[in-house]
């Protein structure tokens, strides 16, 4: 429901609650006329203020019935006006009883067009003025021709026609520029109220959409640092351990505790040794960092997938023939151009023909055949080495992660290798899947969409 409607459905309801009020002061005016003795007709006012109670009763059940959400603008609307309009009459009917165009309780026409301006539009609020001030002219006319009977509150109540047409025209002159008035003033003043509540419910809205998505910010850089933080933790823990070892071993050195040269030679092997494993992490580290800190728009060219997959398996070459392995190309005729960044997309082929000869022992295979498959160029990474352990698959994926027979079967890796390839496949709008079988052989499938016009 629209917050108009509501607010009418609201002020629908109050009005009937204040015409309780105004039936209660109605009774006890006639009780005061009756007690002090005023020259007014208390019967037929009396009568009128029953009336009153009796209509109320009837909005009221009305309000509590025809109100029932979903509602439309228009009924409510429809529903307020004819209160308004019901109250006027009855209003007309205490001001014949009272001295009809001569009445003192004329200005209490001014405040129920107050009431009407607040409730309904302008336009509505100057249709009301404009009827009850016809309504008091026809009542002023007809006193005075004898048409209607007046009741004169001057004249000790006695009933008899308005003796000149002097006094009718100076009343109605006043109250009609005063109605008037009061109508533009109020429906101005009233539409003026409407549009800031407008505005002000606007800029509300705008200021919880706002704080919703500040908040949402909030927690998202929230999240970055808490990563972030855990990845400075892993990074340190990750080259405490080199260092210490390469610490311990030169300490060892210049204690003096090993004189012989080949002990000594096979210390430094050692350390260098470590001196590399930490050179390759800080490599990796510095390529990963790089990479996610990296505008996504940069040097980006079409690059041809076939040719870098050979480029890598050549840079390749001599680390498969130490052990023996056979790598195969098997690369399909027409494999259109992907868009990136050349030294990545090398580094992710690197990364994946890499671990299969790192992680498939001598004289094993690896297989890489790329072929196109609904608009994307796929790359397979096929081996026979030891596999991954299952339940480990996802987790390879992430920093510093390696599983526990890849560590067994080699100590050189850093762990960085598959987040580094996940990242470079991720900037592509890419996908990385692995399928493993422990003990039998691995298969990486890297989904990349062709260049852009390239796929037909
Ligand atoms: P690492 O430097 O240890 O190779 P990566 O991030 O490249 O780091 O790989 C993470 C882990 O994934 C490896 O330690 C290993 O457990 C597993 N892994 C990756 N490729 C293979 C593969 N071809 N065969 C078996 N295990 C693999």
């Amino acid at each position: 429901m629209i917050p108009r409607e509501e607010e009418l459905i609201y002020r629908s309801r109050w009005i009937v609650r204040i015409r309780w009020l105004v039936a209660l002061a109605m009774g006890l005016g006639v009780l005061g006329f009756y007690v002090l003795d005023l020259p007014y007709k208390t019967v037929p006012l009396l009568v009128l203020s029953a009336a009153v109670v009796g209509y109320n009763i009837l909005f009221a059940v009305a309000a509590r019935w025809t109100l029932m959400k979903p509602v439309s603008l228009k009924r409510v609307y429809l529903f307020v006006n004819l209160q308004i309009a019901v109250d006027f009459l009855a209003l007309l009917a205490w001001i014949h009883y009272s001295g009809g165009p001569l009445s003192p309780f004329l200005p209490f026409f001014i405040f129920h067009l107050i009431i009407c301006g607040l409730l309904v539009s302008a336009t509505s609020t100057m249709v009301h003025a404009c009827w009850v001030l016809l309504a008091l002219i026809i009542m002023g006319i007809c006193e005075t021709e004898g048409l209607l009977p007046h009741y004169s509150p001057l004249n000790s109540g006695v009933t008899e026609p308005i003796d000149s047409y002097r006094h009718l025209i100076a009343v109605g002159a006043v109250t009609g520029a005063m109605f008037l008035t009061v109508a533009v003033l109020v429906g101005g003043i009233a539409r003026r109220l409407r549009r800031r509540e407008q505005e002000l419910d606007e800029a509300r809205r705008s200021c919880e959409k706002n704080s919703q998505q500040i908040q949402r910010a909030h927690s998202q850089l929230e999240k970055v640092a808490a990563e972030r933080n855990t990845f400075y933790r892993m990074v340190s823990h990750q080259l405490r351990s080199p260092l210490t070892s390469i610490q311990s071993m030169v300490r060892l050195i210049t204690s003096g505790n090993v004189e012989e040269r080949e002990q000594i030679r096979d210390l430094l092997t050692r350390a260098d040794r470590q001196a590399q494993h930490m050179l390759a992490m800080i490599n990796d580290l510095l390529s990963l960092t790089h990479l996610k800190a990296m505008n996504r728009e940069e040097q980006r060219e079409r690059l041809s997938v076939p040719q870098l997959i050979r480029d890598v398996a050549e840079r390749l070459r001599s680390m498969a023939e130490e052990k023996e392995i056979r790598v195969e190309l098997d690369i399909a005729a027409s494999i259109p151009p992907v868009e990136g960044i050349h030294n990545r997309v090398e580094q992710l082929f690197s990364v994946l023909i890499e671990n299969a000869i790192k992680y498939t022992p001598e004289e094993g295979e690896v297989a890489v055949s790329s072929f196109l498959d609904d608009g994307r160029v796929v790359v397979k990474v096929r081996d026979s080495g030891i596999g991954i352990p299952a339940g480990n698959t996802d987790k390879i994926f992430e920093e510093f992660y390696r599983a526990a027979n890849a560590r067994k079967y080699t100590r050189m890796g850093t762990g960085l290798g598959l987040s580094l390839a996940r990242t470079i496949v991720e900037d592509l709008n890419g996908t990385i899947e692995v399928d493993s079988t422990p003990g039998e052989g691995s298969c990486f499938t890297v989904k990349i969409p062709a260049a852009s016009g390239t796929s037909e």
